[in-house]
């Protein structure tokens, strides 16, 4: 798990008779690699394919949201930056584009 920096928005859409609160919005995918062999998540797997990460590989972070932190919980329904837990997984399985 690692930590990145989020928001929460608000968003109403027409005809709707409710706001939705607390959608996080994904303002870009940040592409790390590649893997070089010896970098410690070598062998975890992916939670979206499940395939171990090998060398070579290009991942993104996914924001998942503020976690079980109170304080960020806070700023998150505050729709204010906050820090978020997130899951390292193939930057295919997050976009479709093959790299
Ligand atoms: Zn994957």
């Amino acid at each position: 798990m690692v930590l990145l920096s989020s928001r929460t928005y608000r968003t109403e859409r027409k005809g709707w008779n409710r706001r939705i609160k607390g959608i996080r919005v994904m303002t870009a995918i940040r592409k790390f690699g590649p893997k070089d062999p010896h970098h410690p998540s070598i062998g975890v797997k992916c939670l979206a394919c499940h395939e171990p990460f090998i060398e070579g590989d290009y991942t993104t972070l996914v924001s998942l949201g503020p976690g079980g932190d109170p304080e960020e919980q806070k700023k998150a329904r505050n729709g204010r930056h906050y820090n978020s837990v997130g899951v390292e997984i193939h930057y295919t399985c997050a976009t479709g584009i093959v790299v």
